[in-house]
């Protein structure tokens, strides 16, 4: 994909890639917060128009999966890029501590009964890649299991890939200041308690271990079939308005079309 957006968030797997460099804090490919946010909405509109075609195509599906550390925007981003989908075709799955049956299967059991299928667009709020992330910090399973798994995921993702699944995968980077605030904000606020776990503070002392997982995860399973996008995720609206457009760009490139008819003719159908 050529364009800007896509070229400077692409994480492009090279041994050059360090998730440090990368701030957080970025606007630099805005130069008005209002035009940008037109533009998400303008955008989240052409995904929407998309979105129909490539449902009533029956074809093909999309896979966009978000990834990122807690309060790093995941459920806004989808409320904001997806806002103008109807309920019709888009299906969003959240992954959670996998359960007891889930932990019976391998882990890309319950990811694999998730995928979309054909004309529906997929929205992972976190995925398998928990189990090189979560799983590798808190050392959840053997180091030897999970160092298998970037070459098994690479190889899931491709398989989806050859079989129609256009894979999109954006992590939201937030810097560990804005994370504090956000979890002030839930801790003080009724209407967002409900967001907050005590455990998410474990998970902040952990934050290096995070960073680290996550660079080695974004390196090694960023692939053409399937690309990592870092995305600075400080500002909401940068967040939105870089995502809006990879996720619309992408959809075009894929041109989705309205079948023909086929087997009758329109103009000589008569509806009395
Ligand atoms: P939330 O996204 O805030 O609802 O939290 C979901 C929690 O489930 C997070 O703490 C994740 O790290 C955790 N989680 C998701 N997938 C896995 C997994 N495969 N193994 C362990 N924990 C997981
Ligand atoms: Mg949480």
């Amino acid at each position: 994909m050529a364009s800007q957006f896509a070229k400077k968030f692409t994480v492009d797997g090279g041994k050059g890639f360090s998730l440090a460099k990368i701030n957080p804090r970025d606007d630099s490919l805005f130069d008005d917060k209002e035009k940008a946010k037109a533009q998400t909405a303008e955008d989240a509109e052409a995904i929407n128009q998309l979105q129909d075609r490539l449902y009533a195509e029956g074809g093909r599906s999309l896979l966009v999966i978000l990834q990122g550390i807690d309060c790093s925007g995941k459920d806004g981003t989808v409320r904001s890029v997806f806002n103008a989908c109807g309920p019709i075709g888009v299906e969003v799955t959240p992954f959670k501590v996998p359960s007891e049956e889930e932990r019976a299967h391998d882990y890309l059991w319950r990811v694999h009964k998730a995928c979309p299928s054909k004309g529906i667009i997929g929205i992972f709020n976190r995925s398998h890649y928990e189990d090189v992330l979560v799983v590798k910090v808190k050392k959840l399973a053997a180091p030897q299991a999970i160092e298998q798994r970037y070459e098994e995921i690479n190889d899931f993702e491709k398989m989806l890939s050859d079989n129609g699944t256009r894979i999109l995968k954006f992590m939201l980077h937030i810097s560990k200041d804005e994370q504090a605030e956000r979890l002030r904000e839930r801790v003080t606020n009724p209407a967002k308690q409900w967001k907050f776990n005590p455990s998410d503070l474990a998970n902040r002392k952990l934050w290096d271990d995070y960073m680290a997982a996550y660079e080695t995860a974004l390196k090694r399973c960023s692939t053409p079939h399937a690309p990592w996008y870092v995305i600075p995720a400080n500002h909401h609206w940068v967040r939105n308005a870089a995502i809006a457009r990879i996720v619309r760009e992408t959809l075009e490139e894929m041109a989705p079309k309205y079948p023909p008819a086929v087997g009758w003719d329109p103009k000589s159908v008569v509806i009395e």
